[in-house]
């Protein structure tokens, strides 16, 4: 199983996209998780990527596409991966599909969460209030919601137009949520 995790900020992807790969015994990669962790360890990748994660934008494709060709040429995912905040952008789009196709491989599925914009908003500011995020202002938060609908977006009818698409109501109980993956996903792999 190849597929993929969309949603804005706030949608609980991160969360929904570690139940969904151990339930699929693949690995979740996620680009947010290895930027933050080369930020917290001050290595040239994350202090290049802070200036832009700080300010609400998107790590440039450069940096972006080879860290992700790295990270699913490792051994664990040779079998398959759920990636979680990879492809954001029509150019990430087609350098996936390159990676894909060198290796003879294609998307099973594009997972994508819908959510309500202001309800996330509020959800994300409390997080921020929750957790200390001192950087995560409302106005980065309107920022990283302005960038997905303008980058990231237009992703969904790219992936529609292939059929791949799994939309799922991403408003609820995390439990709840989960169950609805689940049995979107099961009745697509049954098909
Ligand atoms: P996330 O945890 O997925 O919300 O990612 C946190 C931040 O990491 C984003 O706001 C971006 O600054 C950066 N980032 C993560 N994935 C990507 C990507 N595919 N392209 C560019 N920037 C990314």
């Amino acid at each position: 199983m190849r597929f993929l995790i969309m949603g804005p900020p706030g949608a609980g992807k991160g969360t929904q996209a570690t139940a969904v790969a151990e339930h699929f015994g693949v690995p979740a990669i996620s680009t947010g998780d290895i930027f933050r962790a080369n930020v917290a360890q001050g290595t040239p990748l994350g202090i290049e990527a802070k200036r832009y994660m700080d300010a609400g934008e998107y790590v440039p494709d450069s940096v972006t596409n080879n860290m992700v060709r790295d990270r699913i040429a490792a051994g664990d995912a040779t079998d398959g991966f759920l990636l979680d905040g990879y492809p954001r952008t029509l150019a990430q789009v087609a350098e996936l599909d390159g990676m894909l196709n060198d290796a003879g491989h294609e998307l099973d599925a594009v997972l994508v969460l819908t959510v309500d914009r202001e309800a996330i908003v509020e959800r994300l500011l409390k997080r921020a209030e929750v957790e200390g995020r001192a950087d995560d202002t409302e106005d980065v938060i309107r920022r990283r919601l302005e960038v997905y609908a303008e980058e990231t977006e237009p992703l969904v009818s790219v992936y529609d137009e292939r059929g791949l698409v799994v939309a799922v109501d991403g408003m609820g109980e995390i439990d709840e949520v989960q169950g609805r993956i689940f049995a979107a996903l099961d009745a697509r792999t049954e098909d």
